[in-house]
C-alpha cells in the first residue's frame, strides 16, 4: 500500500510478538510499547533533514550535521497513546507534545473528542500522531481531521498494529499523511477490535480489565 511502512526489524517484529501474547504482563506490556515506540521513532524520523553547524569539539573547529527548525511534536492519541509518546521522547526529548482526548462510541465506533491542547504553534512543526491500533480508523481520521482544523500540515501516523481496513480508509481520507506500523492484520472483529490483534491496548497498558 502506498504510504504505509511495516517496519520489519527483527527487534520491532519479536517485541510485537510479545505484546500479541496474552500471557505477558501489564509492567512488560507497557515496557515494550515503549521500546517499540522508539524503535519506530527512529524510522519515523530517518528521513529528517539536517544542515551544518559549526561547533568545537576538544580538538578542532568543524562543521557537524543537525536536525534544524522548531522541534516536533508528538500527538498521542489518549489514552493507549501515552505509552508511545513516552517511548518517542526517550529518543527526541526535546519533541513538545500535543495531547488528542477521543474515544471510539461503543454503538457506532465513531470517534468522540473529549479533549484537545497542542503547542500554539502547531502549525509550523511536523506532528508526529501515535496510536497503537489503527483499527476501524475512525479515531485517526478524526485526530488529524482536528490536526488540521488547528492548522497543521506536515504530519506522520505510527501505529504498533494496523487492519488493513483501518490503514486504507486513513490512506483514503488523509492521503498527505504517511503510515508506520509494525505489522497489518486482515480482519477486523465485529466490536472493532483487530484479529488477530493484541486485546484492547488501553485496557493492557493500564490494566484496566
Ligand atoms: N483498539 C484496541 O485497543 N485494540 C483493537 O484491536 C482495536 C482498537
Amino acid at each position: 500500500m502506498e504510504g504505509f511502512t511495516i517496519v520489519s526489524h527483527p527487534l520491532v517484529q519479536h517485541k510485537l510478538t510479545i505484546l500479541r501474547d496474552r500471557t505477558s504482563s501489564i509492567q512488560l506490556f507497557r515496557t515494550v510499547v515503549r521500546e517499540m515506540a522508539t524503535l519506530l521513532c527512529y524510522e519515523v524520523t530517518r528521513d529528517l533533514p539536517t544542515a551544518p553547524v559549526r561547533i568545537e569539539t576538544p580538538i578542532a573547529t568543524t562543521d557537524a550535521p543537525a536536525i534544524p527548525g522548531k522541534k516536533l511534536v508528538i500527538a498521542p492519541i489518549l489514552r493507549a497513546g501515552l505509552a508511545m509518546a513516552e517511548g518517542m521522547l526517550d529518543l527526541v526529548p526535546s519533541a513538545r507534545v500535543a495531547h488528542i482526548g477521543l474515544y471510539r462510541e461503543p454503538a457506532t465506533l465513531e470517534a468522540i473528542e473529549y479533549y484537545f491542547k497542542t503547542p500554539d504553534d502547531v502549525s509550523e512543526r511536523l506532528v508526529i500522531v501515535v496510536d497503537p491500533m489503527l483499527a476501524t480508523g475512525h479515531t485517526a481520521i478524526a485526530a488529524i481531521d482536528r490536526l488540521k482544523e488547528a492548522g497543521v500540515t506536515d504530519m506522520r501516523f505510527v501505529c504498533l498494529l494496523a487492519a488493513r481496513h483501518g490503514a486504507q480508509a486513513l490512506r483514503a481520507a488523509h492521503p498527505d499523511v504517511p503510515i508506520w506500523a509494525a505489522a497489518m492484520d486482515e480482519e477486523l472483529n465485529d466490536h472493532g477490535y483487530i484479529v488477530p490483534g493484541l486485546g484492547d491496548a488501553g485496557d493492557r497498558t493500564y490494566g484496566t480489565r
